[in-house]
């Protein structure tokens, strides 16, 4: 097992060095990541390459035989390559260029700043090859993240341009396809299509959505151009990897396409970030974890976990004592594997002054470095544990197409895509089952549930095999608005929704409604659930059932006679539908009811207390994890505020 720290010693007065080795070493350390920024240090002036500085940092990380993770420096370029070449600097949605300064402001598809990738990263990687010390290279750094998913520069432009014509061939194809008949945007030829920079109104949601695919496109051809060079050049010993980072729904870039390329996939572990007064909830933690392994089906790394408070110019909630490494725990217990904490001090100068590490600005071995040596000290001993495949019943279904579509066509001022997956996930959370939460292209077949959160992209192909899984026993959870669209963005005509898997669901929906800031629909249960209230917000679909049941229905006026959620027998499997934004305690019961009819392996716990089961050598290990300020009393043992506990479950 890895466990370290992510190490910028060109930060420091190198005479620093030999002692926070040493003090790297007392904590538990035995891998640095190094190198990923410092490519002004390698090449400071054009062509002069110059890594002696790096041989001697490697030369004292293996005297403390620490192994080494190796960035490759291109999300910060040197400032001499911006004034020569301004054209390879990326521009904002107004068009503006974002100057030298910050970081990853480059342009993705600057064929210019690929020739000068190419050239430091050929270089770089010849000239480590050969170290045997050295045994993973991480491409760049969080592609995509902070806005650099996104150009409206003019080489963008072009590019988007070609993509449009090497997808459609014919201009009609696009104009069909696109509909632009409509407010007569009817296009003669390839060379008049925009991208969607601001305008009056709004842009063709279809083009929108090309461009969105356009530029996820882009990251993974440059990120796939690196990959490759470094693999060409590597020795056999070293792996190739990137570092993924949180609010992946938000960007467009499908990180699926890269994952396929690397030989293990990265995370970068910030649960609080900037000005968040408190953390992400820890479902919403847990599912990011669950994302992450998803992305190959396979235990991963995390390259930064959070140690510290983090922000660039605002500072928000400090992790509490123990918490940042039950956040540790947490993502061990979900599938990390090796772990690298975020960094090993604080700097003094520079953007990330605020960025706390394990070391503050002391220089004093505090709290933190406890925590992190503690946790380092324990962690090492279940790594057969940690190491093991997890297993999961029950899987979370996203598309990238669908989320994009959703975020540029929100439908509902209070709708948010990443908010309700996790609206979806957390019952299931809540009970302590393992979840996978993976892409429509993956295999699903092997879930006895899959839980679909408004899935409005849905076409033919991806119907049918909803509808074999169903056929064939399993269960799927759909949320409102799904199925409405095609692949082309544009809505089904002359069908009913849930069009394609309308018939599955048993539901007809003819009338919708989005709902508004602090509007909460009372929603009333039926059948079993007769007595029962919940609460609705952000949408509802006034749903029909046809060969389906209602569970619940809406509470109003109008609307009483329409159902909100429903349950259809299918084949051999059920359907749930899901009308609108569910409160989370009429989930809870619709979800436990789903894990025992399914079967379905979980462990109830005091709300706030994880659970997660790991199987391995025929025994069954429990990593609990507290995410609250008070302690949990969990089958006779006390678990402290923030603490974390890894137990062999006692077969009862
Ligand atoms: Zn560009």
């Amino acid at each position: 097992m890895y466990l370290g720290v992510d190490y910028y010693p060109e930060q420091w007065d190198i005479n620093m060095i030999d002692e926070d080795m040493e003090r790297m070493k007392d904590m538990g350390v035995n891998i640095i990541r190094i190198g990923e920024f410092a490519w002004h240090l390698m090449e400071s002036t054009e062509g002069q390459y110059d890594f002696s500085f790096f041989d001697m940092v490697i030369d004292k990380a293996k005297k403390h035989d620490f192994k080494i993770m190796f960035g490759t420096p291109t999300a910060t370029f040197p400032a001499w390559l911006a004034k020569k070449h301004p054209s390879i600097l990326s521009a904002d949605e107004l068009g503006h260029i974002r100057v030298f300064g910050g970081r990853r402001q480059y342009c993705y598809n600057s064929s210019i700043y690929r020739d000068y990738t190419k050239k430091i990263v050929k270089k770089l990687v010849d000239n480590y090859k050969d170290e045997k010390s050295l045994i993973a290279w991480q491409i760049d750094n969080e592609f995509g993240h902070e806005g650099s998913d996104i150009c409206y520069c003019e080489q963008c432009h072009l590019n988007f341009q070609e993509f449009l014509k090497s997808k459609y061939g014919e201009i009609n194809n696009l104009n069909e396809a696109y509909g632009t008949i409509f407010w007569g945007q009817t296009y003669n030829d390839f060379t008049e299509i925009p991208t969607p920079k601001p305008t009056i109104t709004t842009h063709n949601p279809s083009l929108r959505l090309d461009f969105a695919r356009f530029r996820s496109h882009s990251i993974n051809e440059y990120g796939k151009m690196q990959i490759d060079l470094v693999n060409n050049l590597k020795g056999s010993h070293q792996k190739v990897t990137h570092n993924f980072y949180g609010g992946f729904f938000e960007k467009a870039y499908d990180q699926n396409i890269m994952s396929g390329s690397l030989d293990f996939v990265s995370y970068d572990n910030y649960p609080v970030w900037g000005g968040l007064s408190e953390p992400l909830k820890p479902a919403h933690i847990a599912m990011t974890h669950d994302y992450i392994r998803g992305l190959k089906n396979k235990n991963y790394w995390v390259v930064e976990e959070i140690m510290g408070a983090q922000g660039h110019d605002v500072i928000g909630y400090l992790p509490r004592p123990n918490q940042a490494k039950m956040w540790a725990y947490q993502a061990m217990a979900h599938g990390c594997e090796n772990l690298l904490f975020f960094r090993w001090r604080g700097m003094t100068r520079g953007a990330e002054q605020f960025c706390f590490g394990i070391i503050d600005h002391d220089n004093e071995n505090g709290r933190k470095f406890q925590e992190a040596q503690s946790f380092m000290k324990d962690i090492i001993n279940y790594e057969d544990i940690i190491k093991s495949e997890i297993e999961s019943e029950v899987a979370v279904i996203y598309d990238y197409d669908n989320i994009w579509s959703w975020n540029f066509q929100k439908q509902s001022y209070e709708f948010d895509f990443t908010n309700e997956l996790v609206r979806l996930y957390t019952p299931f959370y809540n009970l302590n089952t393992n979840i996978d939460v993976i892409n429509t292209n993956k295999d699903f077949f092997k879930y006895k549930v899959l839980i679909v959160p408004v899935m409005q992209i849905i076409d033919d192909r991806l119907a049918q095999r909803f509808e074999e899984f169903v056929e064939k026993g399993g269960t799927i959870v759909f949320s409102f608005r799904t199925g409405i669209k095609d692949p082309n963005n544009n809505i089904y005509f002359g069908d009913i929704f849930p069009c394609r898997v309308r018939k599955i669901a048993g539901i007809e929906v003819k009338e919708t409604e989005s709902l508004q800031r602090d509007q909460r629909i009372e929603i009333l249960g039926m059948g079993s659930y007769d007595g029962v209230k919940g609460k609705c917000e952000v949408w509802r679909d006034l749903v029909i059932p046809k060969e389906a049941r209602a569970l619940y229905r809406y509470n109003d006026k109008f609307y009483k006679d329409n159902a909100c959620i429903t349950e259809n027998e299918y084949g051999k499997g059920k359907v749930y539908y899901i009308g609108g934004g569910i409160d989370t305690y009429t989930l809870n019961n619709i979800s436990k009811k789903i894990a025992i009819d399914n079967n379905i392996r979980y462990t109830e716990a005091p709300e706030g207390l994880e659970v997660y089961t790991r199987d391995y050598n025929k025994e069954e290990w429990l990593f609990i994890n507290n995410h609250t300020s008070e302690e949990i009393i969990f089958r006779g043992k006390a678990i402290e505020a923030y603490g974390s506990k890894i137990i062999k479950r006692k077969i009862v």
